[in-house]
């Protein structure tokens, strides 16, 4: 069984905090090749900082995007990745702030548009987790802490985002296999997540008239910060999915720069499950 921290004594930092991870996540394989898939857009990623979303922003900066990301208060995170989106030769933009607020959610969005002139791709990927065990634990406040960061800012952030999107533009989310097949240690987290693959479902059928995409990824269990910042025992991080070990962000997030763009144009409402090979539907 996994130690884990309880709330709320575990790092309530998280998000907040830059964890030192060992070993690195890999960001982008050495031998990825972009090829212009991207090219001239604009993507607005939150929780860009760190993990999934630094790695799909340097993907997507390979592939010719300039970027915004949003992150909480991980400056030194987020500065690493505007580095190595520069090094990709694009623009990023850096804009910190709390999710859970719409009003800072509307003026994120407002500030991408304003700074880069046009939005195409959004992503909505930052969330926040705290293990429990034991069902009886889950307080209210964490309840409602979980659900306020990992599933309200999607509706805020898309409402923002939609007036500036535009025909063959796309929205991707970031949900979980958790959603699929539950979870022992994160029933809230799970429900969050479940919401998300709902949530998805829902908009891409309100938005397939004017030809805005929505889709989503599930990915299982993955080597980013949320990780070493929740689980004590990380031995065994993974091990439970037919490939026996945990994924990496270069692993997880060249199944975004495929949703965003022209390849998946007859896509909508739909989830890649980057997992390890653990079988799930839907
Ligand atoms: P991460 O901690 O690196 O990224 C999450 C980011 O969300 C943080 O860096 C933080 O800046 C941001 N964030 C959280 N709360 C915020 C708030 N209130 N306001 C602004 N920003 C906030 O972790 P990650 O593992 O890369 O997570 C990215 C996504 O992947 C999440 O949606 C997570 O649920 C999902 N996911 C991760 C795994 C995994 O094993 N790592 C598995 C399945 C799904
Ligand atoms: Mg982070």
């Amino acid at each position: 069984m996994k130690k884990i921290k309880t709330f709320p004594e575990q790092k309530q930092s998280l998000p907040g905090h830059e964890y030192k991870m060992n070993p690195e996540p890999e960001i982008i394989r050495e031998n990825y090749v972009g090829s212009g898939k991207l090219l001239g857009k604009v993507a607005f990623i939150t929780g860009g900082d760190s993990g999934i979303g630094r790695s799909i922003a340097v993907h997507f900066a390979r592939e010719g995007a300039n970027i915004a990301i949003v992150y909480l208060k991980e400056d030194k995170d987020a500065l690493k990745t505007k580095e190595l989106i520069e090094k990709e030769g694009q623009q990023c933009l850096l804009i910190s702030g709390d999710l859970k607020e719409e009003k800072f959610c509307k003026s994120a969005v407002k500030s991408c548009h304003t700074f880069f002139k046009k939005l195409n791709i959004l992503v909505n990927n930052a969330a926040i987790q705290f293990p429990q065990d034991e069902f009886e634990n889950i307080t209210a406040a964490q309840l409602h802490k979980t659900f306020e960061t990992n599933i309200y800012p999607y509706f805020y952030i898309t409402k923002a985002a939609l007036p500036f999107l535009k025909e063959g533009d796309t929205i991707i989310n970031t949900s979980s296999v958790t959603a699929y097949r539950g979870s022992e240690h994160l029933a809230d987290y799970a429900s969050t997540k479940g919401a998300i693959v709902s949530f998805t479902k829902s908009l891409s059928g309100m938005l397939v008239k004017k030809q805005i995409r929505v889709n989503g990824v599930a990915p299982g269990p993955i080597w980013t910060p949320l990780i070493v910042a929740t689980f004590d025992n990380l031995d065994d991080f993974g091990k439970g999915n037919p490939m026996e070990r945990a994924g990496q962000p270069s692993e997880v997030a060249p199944a975004y720069v495929f949703l965003a763009c022209e390849d998946s144009s007859y896509i909508t409402g739909q989830f890649i499950h980057v997992n390890g090979g653990e079988l799930v539907s839907g």
